[in-house]
């Protein structure tokens, strides 16, 4: 049957029934009790007025209620809206305001941030409030009180159902719409991850993101057990590894390098882990060889994006070899799944020679047919024969692997996360001590890039490095805020006025 977001939680309710679906945050639920509750949350925000097409958002650390909602939220056709917990208010906010948010479901930390973008925003009803006990807003005493009649909404194979946000080159943040057929796709992918019925699975990465939301909605579409953690430690993760006896897990290259740290790593009893899957960034050979060393676990990788709604391309733990012949392979992200097409494009559009460099891209029915509201952006990124071209720079070889090799848009990947330069430079270039500005990504052991800023100052003006990081913090999320401000004289200029990042880069690299 074609999957449908909406039945999921009855059908999986009807197959799994008392096993256990999702944990985390104090909260044990059973497929039928999933079911259950996500019943009574679609009601609630039917009685709040919510209506099929409506957007609601929903924030908060990650924790079982961000799941109910976005399962919940389906069940009457409405579209969830995850949000980046670490963004600023002001982000936030733009992110409401795009949407056009008519609810948020939030964590009770975030309520007076949600109060906050509530005063400016006049279609906003009251918030839904989990993590707290306290009437009337209440996520359990609204769920409690509420009909656990399931709606009974089906929908369509093109319905959106979800619209998570990236941000861009513009450094306006984007949202990529989600139908059911791009979902139901993404759980073909429980094969070759390894999910079955005895799986547990750890959601350790942000739900906000494809890579923690999608990881999960995979897990639940294979009847696995799915286990949410957040505010983890490495020593805390590795210690979730073993008391849950986790089968399962995603991780970023970030995390992994923090986890093979922890003293006494390589003596965990992690023997119930299958395999540790990784992606959302380049990892290094070097790191990917202590992991198996420290583990001895199969470790498999994933490459893709928010707008393929995560991997379109796996490297096999049989990959993962130390015969120094297939050695090359840990520099490839593996090849495409059989439902991905995926093709090299040069700087026209054309077809690259076999082996040679040029824009991967992709056609899948994982692909988003594109941004809410931003057609521009959409054309620019889909093209007429429904081609995503991924902004990345890469190669396949012979036998089908691919190389990432650059990308073509400017972007930083700092522990996992995505920080488009244009949006920090906007910031600085903001502060009056300012006269330019240029934002790049270096290479750094843990973090895999991270954020430096290099500043010219206005004449007669001595910006100090302090400043300019406060003045962005204000407005900005901690983690795209840089960690290093050099104030220099001039930066350099290519023939036609262009600052010369790659010229920044080479100079500055560790
Ligand atoms: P998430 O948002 O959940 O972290 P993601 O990182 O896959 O998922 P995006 O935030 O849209 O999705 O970032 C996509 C970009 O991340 C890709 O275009 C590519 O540049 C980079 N990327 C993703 N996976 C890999 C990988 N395995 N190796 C190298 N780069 C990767």
């Amino acid at each position: 049957a074609e999957y449908r977001l909406a039945e999921q939680t009855r059908l999986r309710a009807r197959l799994r029934g008392s096993a256990p679906a999702l944990s985390g945050a104090g909260i044990h639920l059973t497929y039928e009790q999933l079911d259950d509750r996500t019943s009574r949350l679609a009601n609630v925000l039917r009685d709040r007025g919510i209506r099929a097409g409506d957007r609601i958002a929903v924030v908060g650390r990650s924790s079982p209620e961000i799941i109910e909602t976005v399962l919940a939220a389906a069940k009457i056709g409405a579209v969830t809206v995850p949000l980046n917990w670490r963004l600023s208010v002001r982000e936030l906010g733009e992110v409401v305001d795009d949407a056009q948010a008519r609810l948020i479901v939030c964590h009770r930390d975030f309520l007076d941030t949600v109060t906050e973008i509530r005063s400016g925003a006049d279609a906003l009803v009251e918030p839904i409030v989990f993590g707290d006990p306290r009437p009337p807003l209440s996520y359990e005493e609204l769920l409690a009180a509420a009909s656990s009649e399931d709606p009974g909404h089906v929908g369509d194979a093109d319905d959106v159902v979800l619209q998570l946000y990236t941000s861009g080159t513009t450094g306006r943040a984007k949202g990529v719409l989600t139908s059911n057929t791009n979902l139901g796709a993404c759980t073909q992918a429980g094969g070759p991850w390894g999910f079955d019925d005895s799986s547990v699975s750890l959601c350790a990465m942000p739900l906000f993101h494809i890579g923690g939301l999608g990881w999960a909605l995979v897990g639940l579409a294979n009847g696995a057990h799915n286990v949410v953690i957040a505010d983890f430690t490495p020593e805390s993760l590795l210690d979730t590894l073993v008391r849950e006896r986790i089968t399962n897990v995603f991780l970023v290259p970030t995390v992994i390098g923090m986890l093979v740290d922890v003293p006494g790593a390589d003596r965990a009893d992690v023997g119930a882990l299958r395999s540790i899957a990784y992606g959302s960034a380049p990892i290094t050979p070097a790191l990917l060889r202590r992991t198996l060393h420290t583990f001895g676990t199969p470790l498999f990788q994933v490459y893709g994006l928010t707008e393929t709604h995560g991997a379109v391309t796996q490297l096999d733990a049989a990959d993962h070899s130390t015969d120094p012949e297939r050695a090359h392979l840990l520099r490839s992200v593996g090849r495409p799944y059989p439902w991905v097409e995926l093709s090299i494009r040069t700087a026209s559009g054309t077809e690259a020679p076999p082996g040679e460099q040029g824009e991967i891209c992709v056609r899948t029915p994982q692909a988003t047919r594109g941004y809410h509201r931003r057609d521009a952006e959409t054309a620019a990124t889909i093209d007429a024969d429904a081609w995503l071209h991924t902004g990345d720079i890469g190669r396949v070889d012979a036998e089908g692997y691919v190389y990432v090799t650059d990308r073509l848009k400017d972007m930083v990947i700092t522990g996992g996360e995505n920080v488009y330069p244009t949006e920090v430079e906007a910031v600085l270039g903001d502060h009056p001590d300012v006269a330019q500005v240029a934002v790049v990504g270096l290479p750094h052991d843990t973090w895999g890039e991270e954020v430096t800023a290099f500043v010219v100052a206005a004449p007669g003006h001595e910006p100090t490095e302090a400043d300019l990081r406060t003045f962005a913090r204000t407005r900005l999320a901690g983690y795209k805020v840089p960690k290093t401000v050099h104030i220099v004289t001039a930066l350099p200029l290519g023939a036609t006025g262009k600052i010369l990042k790659r010229a920044l880069r080479e100079q500055f690299a560790p």
